[in-house]
């Protein structure tokens, strides 16, 4: 189905809200509503993970800025989490997104080291992709390019870039 992504947003907020009351969390969203062809339930898992992770790694009083972009590139929305944090060395960027891996930085919080691997799943299967970044202002950058169509468009997206009822 077609997921409208400011009220994937706005469920994520809820569910991050009940851990995390008090953290100042921006979103910036384009003027335009943007749809995603996919499971609604599991993109916002995908962002309560991502979203969840910045809070976790970097210090309370930093903002965490949800950014949604549908300009970077034709029918590609780009959703970016950035984070003021401790940040992800550039060795460990892509192994992050393996099974179990923790990096040793982080080893002082808890976790299983799954969050991201489900992630990069579940981006995978709805045609996107997920990569880490450092973040410009210092802290980490999650960015998830994703298929999407904007307000208007009639057919859903398929994997061989065809369109189909
Ligand atoms: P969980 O399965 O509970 O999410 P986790 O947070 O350790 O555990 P992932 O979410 O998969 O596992 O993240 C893997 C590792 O990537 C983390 O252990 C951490 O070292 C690093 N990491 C992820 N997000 C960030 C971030 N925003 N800043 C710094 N390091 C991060
Ligand atoms: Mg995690």
């Amino acid at each position: 189905k077609w997921c409208d992504v400011e009220d994937i947003i706005s469920v994520v907020l809820t569910q991050v809200r009940e851990f995390s009351p008090h953290r100042n969390i921006q979103v910036e969203l384009p003027d335009d509503p943007v749809f995603i062809y996919g499971d609604e339930v599991l993109l916002e898992q995908v962002l309560v993970n991502i979203v969840s992770n910045a809070i976790k790694y970097s210090p309370d009083e930093t903002q965490i800025v949800i950014i949604v972009a549908s300009d970077r590139s034709p029918n590609q929305l780009t959703i970016m989490v950035a984070d003021q944090g401790i940040g992800i060395p550039e060795a460990e960027r892509i192994r992050i997104f393996d099974k179990f891996y923790r990096s040793e930085s982080t080893q002082h919080v808890t976790g299983t080291g799954l969050g991201l691997a489900i992630c990069k799943g579940i981006v995978e299967v709805h045609g996107g992709t997920i990569v880490a970044e450092p973040n410009p202002g210092g802290g980490t950058r999650m960015r998830i390019d994703i298929p999407m169509e904007a307000q208007g468009s009639r057919f859903p997206y398929s994997e061989q870039g065809e369109v189909e009822e």
